[in-house]
């Protein structure tokens, strides 16, 4: 009956593919077959040296860094990072934070992990948007890793909304004290991945690792869904 149901919803208010925009059919979810299969992937989390490791030489010393999708402009990944963002299709985060952790638990780089920290993001802003991208993917990857979500250690400090016409020294002088940490974490030692949707500088990544790094033995990675690099 319940099936009957939405196939009849079905035909007034199809379900489609947040990527491409096609129909789903039964079973499909979130994205449609083809764009699971077609979707440009990078694989960076089989290789310890990767362009998101790279990224961060130099800046901070993270132990592991990965992205999921390559970012194109008018790209299909870009609609679908655009339906996730703006289109509160938080869903979205959760699917692909799925098929990231069941990936990243065959990745010795990154299966030993703790905890899995999202990039907090301004409480006003999370209100504005009503929820945080990041949360959703560290959700999503939570129900395939043995990893623990935290939601609470790392926080941010101040609204940084117009940064993106600064310099990247501008910015990272702009990010430097932005999130502090809440008292009565148990992350020594641990190995906690960075989460967030889209990696473009990694200025705000930089800031959040460098933030965790104050904390005696621990290690930190970052993953992020997709990648804009230069
Ligand atoms: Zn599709």
């Amino acid at each position: 009956m319940k099936q009957v149901f939405s196939d009849f919803l079905n035909l007034f208010f199809p379900e489609v593919c947040m990527a491409c925009g096609n129909s789903l059919y039964h079973g499909e979810k979130v994205l449609c077959t083809r764009c699971l299969l077609k979707l440009p992937r990078t694989h960076f989390h089989n290789h310890a040296e990767n362009p998101v490791t790279k990224l961060f030489w130099g800046r901070a010393p993270i132990d592991y860094g990965t992205s999921f999708f390559y970012f194109r402009k008018s790209s299909k990944v870009q609609h679908m990072m655009h339906q996730f963002k703006y289109n509160n299709r938080k869903e979205i985060g959760v699917f692909c934070g799925k098929i990231m952790g069941m990936e990243l638990n065959n990745s010795d780089y990154f299966n030993d992990a703790d905890f899995l920290i999202p990039v907090p993001l301004h409480p006003k802003k999370k209100i504005r948007r009503g929820y945080n991208q990041s949360e959703m993917i560290a959700l999503g990857m939570a129900e395939r890793m043995k990893a623990k979500t935290d939601f609470n250690t790392l926080f941010r400090r101040v609204n940084s909304s117009t940064q993106t016409r600064k310099s990247r020294y501008e910015r990272f002088e702009n990010m430097n004290g932005i999130f502090g940490l809440r008292d009565g974490y148990n992350l020594e030692g641990k190995h906690v991945i960075l989460v967030d949707d889209v990696i473009t500088t990694g200025s705000t990544l930089e800031s959040c690792a460098l933030t965790l790094l104050q904390i005696p033995a621990v290690r930190v990675s970052v993953v992020t869904m997709a990648c804009a690099l230069q």
